[in-house]
């Protein structure tokens, strides 16, 4: 059913010798590998359709509107949108909350407000929330996690209250640990309060079948680069009402109505949110990587990670002196981990001599990591083209760290 060798033909970044050895790519919760049906639909909107968006009324430009809007249909149906004007495209996720954080909340928060974020949260939806509230004289409150590692709910509920929160931003799946949070129950609670919910969505889009509506999410944030698509794009669903009550994040061309010397007003959502020219390309090959992920099938790509990382769990568990973040379910295919007290840049770069791409380094979770009482951790992290011969690789480069670093000897 899910054939990987068949699906490392459309990598040709992975068929490659990288130090003298097959890679083994583990590093997709960074940014995945991208395929060459992504690659050929860029090549082919530049060889036959570039110019720019919405102005010309000519051939190209028309062409080029049609592939930007096209892209932003497919967008709206993978996430089960109701309409394309509730999909905004941005560089990514950081821009996707930043655009929430100063178009909604710095509007409509006010002095003694609260906005509530998690332990778990990306650096990206975290520091605009602390600057939100510091500008705005609002307090933020942030949910830890139970000794196991799940987000404490009881917590959650005494902050909800508080009686004055306004917003959550919320993850739906942690980038270091893995954890699929309760998104559904957590925006449930802050409905009944009247606070909106923000859901990071930048782990889970490229992993789990999204549905905004069946979640109720209001803002819900996704980068094309972790599901095969390219960098510099990325996309905001809004709720209609919502987004058609904000005022603009950015300033400038094809986000107005009317310019008049001393004042303008503002075009309808989407393009209110979208000044200057977009990225066009960027667009075209994240609808190329939607109809990939599509014709795979969302509910096949997570039963395969769901099996390498059962396969993964079990063999690092067995690697004395590996230590494994985090609860083992609910998550999505990472495995964040320490080897002894090995550095984690230095495992990672004796991996990445034997061939083996894994991160290393805090992955922009800072607080998270405190909490963890680690000062880094490596992660290894799993996608379609994975199998469990990388994981082989993995654990067997594991054991060379080891007798490097003096932990084996022989
Ligand atoms: N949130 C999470 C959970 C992430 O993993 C990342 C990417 N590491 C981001 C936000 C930021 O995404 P981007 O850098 O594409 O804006």
């Amino acid at each position: 059913m899910f054939d990987v060798k068949e699906i490392k033909k459309d990598f040709p970044v992975l068929q490659q010798e990288i130090n003298g050895k097959p890679v083994a790519y583990l590093d997709s919760a960074a940014s995945s590998q991208v395929p060459l049906q992504v690659v050929d639909a860029m090549s082919q909107y530049y060889a036959t359709s570039h110019s720019n968006v919405h102005r010309g009324v000519h051939t190209l430009g028309e062409r080029a509107t049609s592939a930007y809007e096209n892209a932003r249909e497919k967008v709206a149906r993978f996430v089960n949108a109701p309409l394309p004007q509730n999909i905004v495209f941005t560089r990514g996720t950081t821009e996707a909350i930043n655009l929430v954080a100063y178009a909604y909340g710095l509007h409509k928060l006010q002095e003694g407000d609260g906005i509530i974020v998690t332990l778990v949260e990306h650096h990206s939806n975290l520091v605009p929330w602390q600057q939100i509230a510091k500008l705005k004289g609002a307090k933020l409150y942030m949910v830890e996690l139970t000794e196991e590692g799940h987000l404490d709910m009881e917590q959650y509920q005494a902050f909800l209250k508080q009686g004055n929160i306004k917003i959550v931003a919320v993850t739906q799946a942690s980038n270091v640990l893995g954890t699929i949070t309760p998104v559904k129950e957590i925006i449930q609670a802050a409905h009944a309060v009247g606070a909106v919910v923000v859901v990071d969505a930048a782990q889970s889009a490229p992993h789990l079948k999204i549905d905004v509506q069946d979640l109720d999410a209001d803002f819900l944030a996704v980068s094309g680069h972790k599901m095969l698509g390219p960098t510099g794009i990325g996309f905001l669903y809004g709720k209609g009402k919502l987004l058609d009550a904000m005022e603009p994040f950015q300033l400038g061309g094809s986000m107005i109505g009317l310019v008049d010397y001393y004042e303008s007003n503002w075009a309808e959502v989407p393009a209110r949110f979208e000044a200057g020219t977009p990225n066009i390309v960027g667009a075209v090959g994240l609808a190329a990587a939607v109809d990939y992920l599509t014709d795979l099938g969302m509910d096949n790509v997570r039963k395969h990670e769901e099996e390498l990382l059962a396969y993964a769990w079990n063999r690092l568990a067995k690697v004395e002196g590996v230590e494994m973040y985090g609860p083992r379910e609910p998550r999505t295919g990472l495995i964040a981990f320490n080897l002894d007290d090995t550095h984690p840049h230095d495992v990672s770069t004796v991996l990445d001599a034997e061939g083996v791409a894994v991160r290393a380094g805090h992955h922009c979770a800072q607080p998270l990591h405190k909490w963890l009482k680690a000062a880094a951790t490596n992660r290894a992290s799993f996608y379609i083209y994975n199998d469990e011969q990388d994981i082989d690789r993995l654990v067997s480069a594991l054991q060379k760290v080891k007798e490097m670093f003096g932990y084996v000897t022989r």
